[in-house]
């Protein structure tokens, strides 16, 4: 990995240039959280346009909130941060932004009891997620945590142990991704994306009493459904065989944005390709995150002046 610029402690600085105590609560025990953003290079207009970036640092900030946390920056301080980081970097490509708040305190027990709350940014290039455009996913042995064992809304960085042993399980199955229920057995989400099925038409997405994490391409997705291809969006309670049979299913997160899921435990979605609602919401999606759409231009924050 080359050596990039980050921000950390309210500077920026070469990435070989930061240390981290091999003591700190973060390392030892996870006690933090963080986000996923993309920002996409648009080479025609020689442009990058970072994707809803406040609302990724609102959710930052909430899941500070949850972990008892003082972000030590305000969200548009992290944001003006973030498009100078961009581009001191000088990135012509699309990018992955990973802000991490973190405990940096060497106290020995994970206690969150203290003010030592820091922040880093860091970013790296990103294309298609695993290199697909379609996904073999099996239901998980392992259950999504649930609120009432760790904040599942938040992105706080031990919950993804949780993801982590799912992923792995799919990958060794032979499967490319994982679909976690939650602790009753419903559908929840993957280890890192959000799931939807299209069912008589309509776009179907487990609720947030779910125990999902509300994502951001969530959320981006069913506001398209609803106002550009004037769907029916329904968020409930999804059984598992409901996935069976729907007529699509499909992902859709920063880092997987909107993918189809043409198998899941071995059974084929319809016909087993590509559905035509995953399709129109994928172009609509990639039009909108290049800043093409001016209907949807508040998403977008360009990070070069011109
Ligand atoms: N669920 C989980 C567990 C995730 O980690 C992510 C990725 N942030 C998502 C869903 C999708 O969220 P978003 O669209 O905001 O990236």
């Amino acid at each position: 990995m080359q050596d990039t610029y980050v921000f950390y402690q309210g500077k920026i600085v070469k990435e070989s240039e930061v240390q981290i105590s091999i003591r700190s609560k973060a390392f030892n025990y996870g006690l933090g959280c963080f986000e996923g953003i993309r920002a996409y290079w648009d080479e025609e207009a020689q442009q990058l346009y970072v994707f809803r970036l406040k609302e990724h640092f609102e959710r930052l900030q909430e899941s500070c909130k949850a972990l008892y946390m003082n972000l030590p920056y305000t969200v548009e301080e992290l944001c003006q941060w973030t498009v100078e980081l961009l581009r001191k970097n000088n990135f012509k490509t699309t990018v992955y932004i990973r802000p991490v708040a973190f405990k940096g305190s060497d106290h020995l027990f994970p206690t969150l009891f203290d003010d030592d709350n820091r922040v880093l940014i860091y970013c790296q290039p990103m294309g298609k997620f695993a290199g697909k455009d379609a996904f073999r996913a099996a239901i998980s042995s392992w259950r999504r945590i649930s609120d009432t064992m760790l904040p599942p809304r938040t992105k706080a960085t031990a919950a993804y142990l949780n993801s982590a042993l799912a992923s792995l399980e799919a990958l060794q199955n032979g499967y490319d991704e994982a679909i976690l229920l939650t602790k009753d057995g419903y559908v929840c989400e993957g280890p890192g994306e959000n799931i939807f099925l299209v069912k008589k038409g309509k776009l179907v997405t487990p609720s947030p009493a779910d125990d999902i994490l509300e994502g951001i391409t969530r959320d981006t997705v069913m506001t398209l459904a609803k106002e550009e291809l004037g769907m029916e969006v329904v968020e409930r309670s999804v059984g598992r065989t409901e996935l069976y049979s729907a007529q699509e299913v499909f992902f859709s997160g920063t880092a997987m944005e909107v993918t189809a899921v043409v198998e899941v435990d071995n059974r084929k979605i319809a016909d087993g390709q590509s559905g035509e609602v995953c399709k129109k919401i994928k172009e609509l999606f990639f039009d909108v995150a290049l800043g093409k759409n001016p209907k949807y231009a508040h998403y977008c924050t360009p990070v070069y002046e011109k």
